[in-house]
């Protein structure tokens, strides 16, 4: 599935669709360059959980856990760019962090990938003249709880 993104308006309101449908052990994966909105969808996606005040980037931080009663349910944002090898995401304890949450995961080939998981909705964003193009996948599951 194809999504297109003009504008920062268009990202919360994707973001948002994510947020309601999102439950715990889902991962979402997002990929896409430097700058191509990964951290933007995150942050719609924590703000719909609930979150309310700043998302800060977790790049230096690696992971960033949400928790209720803040949010709808408990939620990692992870940022693995800066990893250098795929096990050190295990040597830092994203298991443990992940018990009964959901991850959203930026750069996760980093960390060995996770777009094989069930549950993962993997969105891989394009840099346009315009905004960005989103392509969508997930199982079929997670694409019959998206609005089409
Ligand atoms: P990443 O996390 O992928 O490195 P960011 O989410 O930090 O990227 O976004 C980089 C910049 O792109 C931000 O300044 C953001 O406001 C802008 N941006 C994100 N999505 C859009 C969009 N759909 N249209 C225009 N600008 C966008
Ligand atoms: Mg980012």
């Amino acid at each position: 599935m194809k999504v297109s993104l003009p504008d920062l308006a268009a990202m919360k309101r994707f973001g948002r669709e994510i947020a309601e449908a999102l439950r715990p052990g889902d991962v979402v994966a997002l990929t896409g360059g430097l700058g191509a909105g990964k951290t933007t969808i995150a942050r719609a996606i924590i703000a719909g959980l609930g979150h309310q005040g700043e998302v800060p980037s977790p790049s230096f931080a690696i992971v960033e856990l949400y928790e209720p009663p803040s949010v709808r349910l408990p939620l990692v944002h992870a940022d693995f760019y800066r990893l250098s090898r795929p096990e050190e995401a295990e040597e830092i304890g994203l298991d443990d962090y992940r018990e009964g949450a959901a991850l959203i995961a930026e750069w996760p080939d980093h960390a060995g990938g996770f777009a094989h998981e069930p549950g993962c909705l993997s969105i891989s964003l394009e840099v346009l003249d315009d905004g960005r193009m989103a392509i969508v996948e997930g199982g079929d599951d997670w694409l019959g709880r998206m609005p089409q």
